[in-house]
């Protein structure tokens, strides 16, 4: 690694970056970052840096974490940005740095576990075409990849059940005692984090492993660093939950149940007895997921005590079921080495449920949820500061967190107590773009009020006058499915461009066909919101509905606004006009993409200008141009 290089020489306007990279603008924000990057990992002092979209940040904090000469670990929000990094950041780092070693880790469904796929071979656990010539696609590529991650298969569905039965997910993973276990891939990648600089992870996989070696420290797969940069760290609070929280659902029984028949087939120790008590589990399992609401969607459980004096009997059942298949697959002589991770399973299965049923703490929500035919029980922890300053912050890696949303009116008072980050420098960059004449924010000031019964109808007939100024070229982004789908029914007839519908197709192939459709319109939600990146005239306008407030009635909102309002504190102001402030400016954020993009931003909520708490959005947002005038609008595409 090259030593001689410094942060601001190889910035600097006739440096090495200049030298290498013909576009390359002098960017005094993106200098400004790094150089806080350089000293927060020099003095090991958390930092937390905002840096407007157009800033250069990947850089700014790649370089300055090569240049420190330390073990760095890099983790983003999305698979997207992690591939991004390593297949086109890092090849152009190695032009200063030639000697950098740099990898990216998954999470285990990612790689192919290779005992799956000869065990495949042999034994038959495919049904259907589809599958068995997925499985002829990754058992020949099995035999030429050096990495077993999935992503370099082209042309294998997202969706493919022959991947799913196939991957490398630990619970049937075996691990040293596994025949391949020195060739695994899993093995491989953890080893290659082992000897690498810069390990680039995501946050799933993050905390996913800081969960991990909180029960038993030895079972991390992420080796010791100096420093952890988060990028996109606006989703850390969410993702931290997750991982934090406790989840029992159907499909676990059901994916456990079918894992043992499976592996009894195989390994021959099938019994009528072992038949037995996999149908009776899967029975009361039946029973027991039916006694919680059955409404689609997540509810609220407080109610442990009357759950418990109606359907007690439901709960012992089940409980009892996976005490005998424990016991069972313990007492299975001969037992092969297979038996062991599926005996965990049921073992830590009856240990989740008993504590989701009794553990009960206060520090968490505990709430349920209907996805299709599957029931989710899930405990949320109510606040993730507490956690992440005793495992992280306190006497971790230090630590940077950056993403283009972090400030809510210029402080980062917000995102320090969501995340319990009490000590760091903070640095805000603005955007290198000029967004006065780039950008004019337009707010529907005219409409009803967003809560009232004729704001739909008014709302669909300004979002088609919108689109017929803006020729096409359109997100329009909902803060529910449901209004995404009553206003595109109003407007799609109305109009003579080629319209979009989230949920008609993959996300990835909407984007593609949006970018390749000249005045295209897509109509979606929250996904959508974030991550999405289309330079240029295609995309010229982005349309949201209402300020993105997260819906009250959530039960892991609600027992945030509680614990807030119990503490003394203002749930309205110190948490969801914060939380919406963010999430407007990352939908928004989607349409100035580079210099020369040009665009209207249009809100059809018109509580930004008549509530006292709109000032809020506005101080958060970049500095726009503004206009509450469609004659404006107007005027600024016909001068595009
Ligand atoms: S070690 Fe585990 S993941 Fe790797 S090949 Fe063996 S069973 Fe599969």
């Amino acid at each position: 690694m090259s030593r001689a290089l410094t942060v601001k020489g190889f910035f600097a306007r006739r440096g090495p970056l200049a030298a290498a990279h013909p576009q390359y603008e002098f960017r005094a924000g993106q200098l400004e970052m790094a150089l806080a990057v350089e000293e927060a990992l020099a003095e090991r002092r958390h930092l937390i840096v905002e840096a407007g979209t157009g800033t250069g940040k990947t850089l700014a904090y790649l370089a300055p974490a090569l240049i420190s000469g330390k073990r760095v670990i890099v983790s983003t929000g999305t698979k997207n940005l992690q591939e991004q990094l390593f297949f086109k950041d890092i090849p152009f780092l190695r032009t200063f740095f030639p000697e950098l070693k740099a990898c990216y880790l998954k999470g285990r469904a990612n790689y192919a576990c290779r005992q799956k796929i000869y065990d495949a071979e042999r034994e038959p656990v495919l049904s259907g075409l589809d599958e068995v010539s997925d499985f002829q696609i990754i058992r020949e590529w099995e035999q030429t990849t050096e990495t077993g991650d999935r992503a370099e298969i082209d042309g294998l569905a997202a969706s493919s059940t022959a991947w799913a039965k196939l991957d490398a997910r630990g619970e049937l993973c075996t691990g040293q005692k596994c025949a391949q276990w020195e060739r695994c891939f899993v093995t491989l990648a953890r080893q290659q984090a082992w000897e690498s600089d810069l390990i680039i992870v995501n946050h799933h996989l993050f905390f996913a492993d800081l969960a991990v070696r909180e029960q038993d420290p030895a079972a991390g797969v992420l080796p010791e660093a100096s420093a952890v940069i988060f990028d996109e760290a606006h989703e850390l609070e969410d993702v931290a939950s997750q991982y934090f929280g406790l989840t029992v659902s159907s499909g676990q029984v059901e994916d456990l149940i079918r894992d043992i028949r499976a592996t009894a087939r195989r390994k021959e120790f099938q019994s009528t007895d072992l038949d037995h008590l996999l149908d009776m589990v899967g029975l009361h399992a039946e029973r027991f997921f039916r006694c919680f609401p059955a409404q689609e969607g997540r509810s609220g459980f407080a109610g442990h005590d009357s759950f418990l004096a109606e359907h007690g009997e439901a709960y012992a059942s089940i409980l009892n079921g996976l005490e005998l298949l424990a016991a069972h697959l313990q007492l299975v002589r001969q037992a092969p080495e297979e038996l062991a991770p599926l005996h965990r399973r049921v073992e830590e299965l009856g240990g989740r449920l008993r504590e989701w049923m009794e553990g009960r703490s206060e520090s968490n929500v505990y709430w349920v949820e209907r996805r299709g035919r599957g029931c989710y029980l899930q405990a949320t922890p109510i606040d993730v500061s507490g956690l992440l300053r005793e495992r992280l912050f306190n006497d971790g890696p230090v630590t940077v967190m950056t993403s283009a949303t972090l400030a809510v009116a210029g402080s980062f008072e917000y995102a320090r107590v969501r995340l319990g980050l009490e000590t760091a420098r903070e640095l805000i960059v603005p955007s290198h773009f000029d967004y006065q004449s780039q950008c004019l924010l337009y707010v529907a000031h005219h409409l009803p009020d967003v809560r009232g019964a004729g704001y739909l109808e008014a709302a669909s007939r300004e979002i088609v006058r919108l689109l017929r100024h803006s020729r096409g070229r359109a997100f329009v982004l909902f803060t529910s499915y449901q209004q995404m789908r009553q206003a595109h029914e109003r407007v799609e007839g109305e109009l003579d461009y080629p319209v979009l519908l989230q949920g008609t197709r993959p996300a990835r192939s909407l984007i593609e066909e949006f970018r390749r459709t000249p005045h295209c319109v897509l109509f979606a939600t929250s996904s959508f919101w974030q991550g999405v990146d289309v330079q240029g005239d295609q995309l010229s306008c982005v349309i949201i509905d209402k300020l993105p407030f997260a819906v009250p009635s959530d039960p892991v909102v609600e027992a945030r606004v509680r614990a807030i309002r119990s503490t003394g504190g203002n749930p309205f102001y110190d948490y969801q006009v914060p939380q919406a402030a963010i999430a407007l400016k990352q939908g928004f954020g989607r349409l100035i993409r580079s210099r020369t993009d040009r665009g209207v931003l249009a809100l059809l909520d018109n509580r930004i200008t008549r509530q006292r708490y709109g000032q809020v959005f506005f101080d958060s947002l970049p500095d726009y141009r503004f206009s509450t005038e469609i004659e404006d609008v107007e005027s600024f595409f016909d001068n595009v």
